[in-house]
């Protein structure tokens, strides 16, 4: 039984996401997708609640995972390390999307293998239509008002959109 975890802030969840976890979900037994409250991130702009919230209905909702069965939500504010060893994982999942993710990634592999030698980190490279797609970028596009259809699950679409319109009320004072 092979269990691995795939962490990260998912401020929100993506297609891009969505397709690491799909992928993750047929290699390995079980995937745990962990939403980290990473003090180096204290800005998230969606609470650790919606955060959880969101992956867990667009997992559900199917559209973009055919086998949910073995992906578990969970969350968690301590070293990652700490909950691999918990958890008795074998794997960290990261999702590549250019050299530019690289470089933090493989530092971030070599400390965990050296905080503890059975923490093996894979890397999937994005799918090339989501190679461009980051939270940050729905985020802003949504403030915006512009449609991120494309780049998030329609289960969560309105929520999302919700939320950022009030925040785009709040920036520029119509509210
Ligand atoms: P970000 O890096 O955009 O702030 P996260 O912290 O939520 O987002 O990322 C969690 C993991 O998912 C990281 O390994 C990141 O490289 C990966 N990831 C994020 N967006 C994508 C995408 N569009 N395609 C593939 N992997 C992605």
């Amino acid at each position: 039984m092979k269990t691995a975890i795939y962490p990260g802030s998912f401020d929100p969840v993506t297609y891009g996401h969505l397709d690491i976890i799909n992928r993750a979900a047929k290699l390995f037994d079980k995937v745990i997708v962990l939403v980290s409250v990473n003090p180096s991130k204290p800005n998230c702009f969606f609470t650790l609640e919606e955060r959880l919230d969101f992956l867990r209905r667009s997992i559900k909702s199917g559209l973009s995972i055919q086998h949910c069965g073995n992906i578990e939500v969970d969350s968690s504010d301590g070293l990652l390390i700490d909950y691999f060893k918990e958890r008795g994982a074998d794997v960290i999942i990261k999702g590549l999307r250019a050299m530019s993710d690289f470089e933090a990634e493989f530092q971030m592999a070599l400390v965990n293998k050296d905080l503890f030698y059975k923490a093996e980190t894979v890397f999937l490279a994005a799918d090339v239509a989501s190679t461009f797609l980051s939270s940050s970028m729905v985020k802003q596009i949504a403030m915006f008002g512009g449609d991120i259809s494309a780049f998030v699950p329609p289960s969560i679409l309105t929520d999302i959109k919700i939320k950022l319109e009030q925040k785009r009320l709040e920036i520029t004072g119509k509210k």
